[in-house]
C-alpha cells in the first residue's frame, strides 16, 4: 500500500472524510471536483492500482462495488446514473487506487469524451 496513496490515506482516516457509504470492504466518498450534481467515488479498501492490476481474487469486491452504486443511486433517488472506471492515464485515470465514479443528477451525454 503506497504511503502516498490519497485513497489509502482517506480509508485509514489520515485525511478526514465524510463517507456516504462505509463497510468492511468498500467506502464511498463525494468527489472533491464534482463533474455532475452527484459525483461519488466508490472505492475498495484494498489498494488495487487499477482494473488492469486486479486479479481473480478481487472479483468479489469489484462486484460489491456495483451493488453499493445501486444502493446509493436508490438512496439518492437518481433517475439515471453512470458508473465509470478510468484505467490508465490515456483514459483519464489520475489516482492509482481503483475507484468507480458514480455520476448522476444531470443528463449524461454519450459517447463520453
Ligand atoms: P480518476 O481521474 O483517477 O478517474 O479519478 C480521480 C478522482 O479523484 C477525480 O475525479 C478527482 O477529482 C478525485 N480526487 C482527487 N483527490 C481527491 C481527494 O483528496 N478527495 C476526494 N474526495 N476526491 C479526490
Ligand atoms: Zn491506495
Amino acid at each position: 500500500m503506497p504511503e502516498a496513496c490519497i485513497l489509502c490515506r482517506i480509508i485509514k482516516g489520515e485525511i478526514p472524510s465524510k463517507p456516504v457509504y462505509d463497510d468492511e470492504r468498500v467506502i464511498a466518498i463525494r468527489d472533491i471536483n464534482p463533474q455532475a450534481p452527484t459525483h461519488i467515488l466508490v472505492v475498495p479498501k484494498k489498494h488495487i492500482a487499477s482494473l488492469a492490476a486486479a486479479d481473480e481474487a478481487d472479483a468479489g469486491v469489484l462486484g460489491e462495488i456495483q451493488m453499493v452504486a445501486k444502493k446509493l443511486s436508490a438512496d439518492l433517488k437518481l433517475e439515471g446514473f453512470r458508473l465509470v472506471l478510468n484505467n490508465g492515464r490515456i483514459a483519464g485515470q489520475s489516482v492509482d487506487h481503483i475507484h468507480y465514479h458514480l455520476l448522476g443528477g444531470r443528463r449524461l451525454a454519450w459517447p463520453p469524451g
